[in-house]
């Protein structure tokens, strides 16, 4: 007999709203997560300090655990420090470093993951990877997915407006990550997971459709739940698929050519997925996601963080190396280094200025 239906790992509480950090212990009661109160909490030691005084009155059963950075010996050390203590659930309070150490430390002692996003920069708050530095570089490391992910929106308005630029940038980039998914599908057979894929667009196209701005809650909503929905489409996939293509390959050369002078992962993610969607002759779209990115105070052309018209020809053509095995309209392409230069000028000839 046929599977009928498959099951997606995915978590058993997501609360997105303004004020949700103040009902965390009643939720993780009443969906039996953590009865006993008896939490290990993974925060930094320099913002992590005001949300501790905040939040620990009201878990009175919950030790806390200072994290120093986002490497893998951060991680492993914060796994020992959490292990034999009894508790019911690890929850990382704070940014993407945080909630990653926090993710591989509660899989290696077997506990459940709680994430508490205090920014939205990216898509990983929800996904079934934990990103950490260690002595290669940087690995991603698979663990489960979060059983409970709160954001409070309230929380987020505390973080710079930088963070919540860099999560548009993300999420916007589905759009072009699952066409060039379905490129690979057309060219070579790849096999696209549809319901993943529509999970991805249809955040990005969510973010992208939002008359909104970063300073108004509904708006905070909308992207909150689109960078979870992207997080949970990776879960589907069973990679990063869905929302990596050649918008990430831009973005990791930009980390790697000049790791210095990076800019944040959705300002270079957002760059990449408009010029993507330039290449692969959709110049409509490449425009209006030039638009929007531009409402939001994001960077379209790379002077505007920083970068030379030839330091973006070089990132544009190291980019396939970032990711081997992805194929993107960057791989289908494969333009010459006078190529990328012709199409540039035209790409910013298309987006006006
Ligand atoms: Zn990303």
């Amino acid at each position: 007999m046929p599977v009928l239906t498959r099951l997606i790992p995915s978590p058993v509480v997501v609360d997105i709203r303004p004020g949700a950090l103040d009902d965390l212990a009643c939720v993780l009661a009443d969906e039996r997560i953590s009865q006993s109160g008896r939490l290990a909490i993974a925060v930094s030691g320099g913002s992590g300090a005001r949300l501790r005084d905040r939040v620990a009155p009201s878990l009175p059963g919950a030790d806390w655990f200072e994290v120093g950075g986002g490497t893998i010996d951060d991680a492993v050390r914060l796994a020992g420090a959490i292990q034999g203590g009894r508790y019911d659930a690890v929850v990382g309070l704070g940014g993407g470093k945080i909630i990653d150490c926090a993710k591989f430390a509660s899989a290696r002692v077997g506990l459940p993951l709680v994430a508490v996003a205090t920014n939205l920069a990216h898509d990983g708050l929800c996904s079934p990877v934990a990103t950490l530095d260690n002595d290669a570089g940087r690995g991603s490391y698979g663990v489960p997915n979060p059983i409970a992910v709160v954001i409070d929106l309230n929380v987020i308005r505390e973080a710079p407006v930088r963070f919540v630029r860099s999560g548009i940038g993300d999420v916007v980039s589905n759009i072009s990550a699952v066409a060039d998914w379905e490129l690979s599908h057309r060219v070579n057979g790849e096999k696209v997971d549809g319901l993943a894929a529509a999970m991805a667009r249809q955040a990005g196209e969510a973010v992208l459709r939002h008359p909104g701005g970063v300073d108004d809650d509904s708006f905070l909503q909308v992207l909150a739940e689109s960078l979870v929905l992207t997080g949970i489409s990776m879960s589907v996939s069973g990679d990063s698929r869905p929302s990596s293509g050649a918008c990430h390959e831009i973005n990791h050369a930009f980390d790697l050519l000049y790791p210095q002078r990076a800019a944040a992962h959705g300002e270079q993610c957002g760059l990449g997925a408009a010029f993507a969607m330039y290449l692969r002759g959709a110049h409509e779209e490449s425009a209006a996601m030039a638009e929007v990115l531009r409402r939001h105070g994001l960077p379209v052309l790379p002077e505007e963080i920083g970068f030379s018209v030839d330091e973006f020809v070089r990132v544009v053509e190291y980019a396939p190396e970032t990711r081997p095995g992805r194929f993107t309209i960057l791989e289908h392409l494969a333009l010459t280094t006078e190529q990328i230069k012709d199409v540039y000028a035209d790409y910013v000839k298309a987006i006006g200025s």
